[in-house]
């Protein structure tokens, strides 16, 4: 098994980091970090997502392993004190992992060019000094004209994230959808949207066409794109998922209890 450390530039990062390099070599476990199987993550959820990026076209032969160094997050299962429990998992391995859904991001510009992003978390489209004003198509069928601040596309794991902090629901990451939620929209007896977070079945897709205007703030997970001459964005569940080394089980509902309510909760 050929592993790889992706950490943050923390200190505590950094030093759980050489603490598990020393106990991988112990273990007689190749560190490779140009063709991993397994990539293990020191930091938080953002170490994740940076990981994710970097090893973004390699995904059909990487697991992923999250150890955190701060609180407790999503995409990180392991205590940054549980390394040894880790390296003797990663020993025994028997391939044991759980996939979530990816999203699929096509972007066509007004020169004819086209782009493809695979996003983790979610992908905003926003515009800062005046509305934005875009089409919103379900499939085929024009649903409604936005008009607001913007829209944020996120997959199921990515539904605790920005997507929650704009109004969206918490999803369980094993449901293949995608969900759109509003941010700030306008909505008078002029101008209607639905005003709440919609949630598409895998087979159907999401398609954004904005009003002319170069000055968007395009993001994919941490990437902020400016001044992109956008004429149309399409969201589908990628055919592409992330990976994940199942070692033990975290009930997803008692992680989202824990890192928003912060009650007793019963596994
Ligand atoms: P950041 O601004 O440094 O961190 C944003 C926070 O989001 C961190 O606490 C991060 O956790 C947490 N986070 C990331 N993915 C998450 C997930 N799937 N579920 C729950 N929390 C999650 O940005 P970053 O670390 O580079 O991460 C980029 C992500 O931040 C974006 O994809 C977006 O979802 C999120 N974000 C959220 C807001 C907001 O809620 N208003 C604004 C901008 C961006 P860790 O501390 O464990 O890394």
């Amino acid at each position: 098994m050929k592993v790889a450390i992706f950490e943050n530039d923390g200190e505590k990062s950094q030093k759980v980091g050489k603490e598990l390099y020393q106990k991988l070599t112990d273990a007689h476990i190749v560190i490779d970090n140009s063709h991993p199987e397994i990539v293990i993550t020191v930091g938080g959820d953002g170490t994740l997502l940076s990981a994710f990026k970097h090893y973004q076209d390699n995904l059909e032969n990487i697991r992923f392993v999250g150890v955190h160094t701060g609180h407790l997050g999503f995409y990180t299962d392991w205590r940054d004190d549980e390394i040894s429990d880790l390296v003797t998992s990663l020993q025994s391995d028997n391939k044991q992992s759980i996939n979530y859904p990816l999203l699929d991001v096509k972007v066509d510009y007004f020169d004819a060019e086209s782009e493809k992003f695979l996003a983790l978390n979610e992908s905003t489209l926003k515009r800062i000094n005046n509305t934005m004003v875009t089409d919103v198509y379900i499939g085929d069928q024009l649903f409604e004209k936005f008009r607001g601040d913007g829209l944020c596309i996120s997959t199921p794991t990515g539904s605790t994230a920005y997507n929650k902090s704009v109004g969206g629901a918490v999803i369980h990451p094993e449901l293949e959808s995608l969900q759109m939620a509003e941010i700030a929209s306008i909505n008078n007896r002029v101008f209607r949207t639905l005003s709440s977070p919609v949630i598409v079945a895998s087979n159907d897709w999401i398609t954004l066409k904005p009003t002319q205007s170069s000055d968007f703030v395009f993001s994919i997970d941490q990437e902020i794109y400016h001044n992109r001459q956008i004429k149309a964005i399409k969201y589908k569940i990628a055919k592409e998922h992330i990976c994940f080394a199942k070692y033990r089980h975290n009930n997803f509902w008692k992680r989202v209890n824990e890192a928003f309510i912060g009650s007793d909760y019963a596994d």
